[in-house]
């Protein structure tokens, strides 16, 4: 059967002078603005290599796209109740924290600060929902990501580079179908409004880190954007092994690194069982979850989002709980089939359909940050494999969304030669939600991304994979 394909923003492929002389500036301006990354297999401090992405911005449909900006607070409000429901985060993660030692430990901290009382009732969440079309060219969300969310600091910047290189080629008129973007600022400002909630204007907001972060200009601009914003607000970063050196908590349950107070911890590790390398570093955790600083995502937010309760929110009369009905209707119409693994008569039938059509879904651990998925033929093996263990309550088997294909030139840190390549789009929305159990002080919408990657890979990862930045081109 052939793909659904939708057609570029303008006719291609391009003249190839004209295209060499636009890959060398776009490739400049991605260079000169910060579209750039540290190389993961050669790291070197001093040196930023431009990420990989696409010439010409992602035709997507206007109606979808504004379809998932304004039901993304809704969906902020949901991850926020799920967040704050015991009962409900009990329930849905009890079969899979016996299988799986990852979510079994982050509930295992959970548990501690909910039987203790949050120290801080706050928490901030800067959250991504992400989305691909399906064959019809209709959103269903692939997951919502509530820790480590990525490319808010970069997202705008490629939507600049869009509007620039249309212009460069003469269609200027075009670049009115490239959305405002504003994922940057808001970011940013979304943790200077928890940093003020706080209410100690000599605290700092720690930036949690990877040992070596590839990512760094994105990071980077937010923190920049906060100092712009806010010259009193000074940010740190550690890593969990600095902060087992340098993090302690007063009695008053203040979060303390070397001499800084802490009104704000941001994740962006953490979502990954490869960072937790050491119990001390589990220790680490626990010390900052117990603590008065705000998280960014508190460990009752990282539950929420994960693919476990994604797939509980998605069974019949569930969403009931947290939303309004004309609310459900408009969030039932974005997901797609998810279906439990659980030792029962549903989760035997979810396993025979993917045993016998795997082509047709996604197999997913509890994990975050790519690489992770099951797919095709392996789904088979996977569950034939684990069959009637209780092992298999550590997956969600999820539909797999047959997004369509467009041509694109997609750029890279590598001298390819510049062709047309068949490629598949993930569009993110961002958002930002701050609030305590009774009351949700900020909810809302804030800017977008595309990430791409080439037809044929199953992820598209930007750090490890083969993925690209992109812009959605409004149709
Ligand atoms: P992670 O937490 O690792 O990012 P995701 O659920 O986002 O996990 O899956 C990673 C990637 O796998 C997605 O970016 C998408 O490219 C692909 N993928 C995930 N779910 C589906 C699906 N249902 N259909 C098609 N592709 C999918
Ligand atoms: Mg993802």
């Amino acid at each position: 059967m052939k793909k659904s394909q939708l057609s570029l923003c303008i006719d291609v492929p391009l003249p190839d002078d004209i295209l060499d002389e636009v890959v060398d500036k776009a490739k400049d301006y991605a260079l000169m603005n910060g579209l750039s990354m540290h190389s993961s297999d050669c790291f070197d401090r001093n040196c930023v290599k431009i990420s990989r992405f696409t010439l010409l911005p992602t035709s997507f449909p206007r109606n979808e796209f504004e379809k998932a900006t304004s039901i993304q607070a809704t969906l902020q409000k949901l991850m926020h109740k799920v967040a704050y429901n015991q009962d409900f985060l009990n329930n849905t993660l009890k079969s899979t924290i016996k299988v799986d030692d990852f979510t079994a430990e982050l509930f295992k901290i959970y548990k501690t600060v909910y039987e203790e009382g949050y120290a801080q009732s706050y928490s901030l969440g800067l959250l991504r929902s992400d989305y691909l079309l399906n064959g019809d060219l209709e959103i269903k969300q692939v997951e919502l990501n509530t820790i480590s969310s990525s490319f808010a600091g970069l997202a705008p910047l490629v939507s600049n580079l869009h509007k620039f290189v249309l212009s460069e080629l003469g269609h200027h008129d075009k670049t009115k179908n490239l959305p405002e973007n504003y994922s940057c600022v808001q970011y940013a400002q979304g943790l200077i409004d928890a940093w003020t909630l706080y209410k100690n204007t000599e605290a700092v907001i720690l930036f949690i880190v990877e040992e070596i972060t590839c990512n760094i200009c994105d990071q980077r601009a937010i923190e920049f954007e906060i100092r712009r914003v806010n010259p009193q607000i000074r940010v740190i970063r550690r890593t969990f092994a600095d902060l087992i050196k340098q993090a302690q908590l007063r009695p008053n349950k203040e979060l303390i690194v070397g001499n800084h107070i802490v009104a704000v911890a941001y994740y962006r590790t953490g979502y990954q069982s490869t960072a937790y390398t050491s119990n001390d570093v589990w220790s680490i955790r626990l010390l900052i979850e117990r603590s008065r600083a705000i998280k960014c995502p508190s460990i009752q937010y990282q539950l929420a989002g994960t693919k476990k309760v994604q797939e509980a929110l998605a069974q019949p009369g569930v969403l009931k709980q947290f939303l309004d009905e004309s609310e459900i209707t408009k969030v039932l119409k974005i997901f797609t089939g998810l279906y439990a693994l659980e030792l029962n008569e549903a989760g035997d039938k979810a396993v025979a359909m993917g045993i016998s059509q795997p082509e047709k879904y996604v197999l997913k651990p509890q994990r975050e940050g790519g690489g992770n998925n099951v797919y095709g033929t392996d789904i088979k093996i996977v569950l034939e494999t684990l069959k009637n263990s209780e092992e298999r309550n550590a997956y969600t088997l999820m539909e797999y969304i047959d997004a369509p294909l467009q041509n694109n030139y997609f750029l890279g840190p590598n001298n390819d030669k510049n062709t047309l390549v068949d490629l598949i789009s993930e569009l993110g929305i961002y958002g930002i939600i701050i609030g305590d159990e009774n009351d949700i002080k900020v909810n809302k919408q804030v800017g977008h991304v595309i990430r791409t990657k080439p037809f044929g890979e199953n992820e598209g990862g930007i750090i490890a994979g083969a993925g690209g930045l992109d812009s959605p081109y409004l149709i």
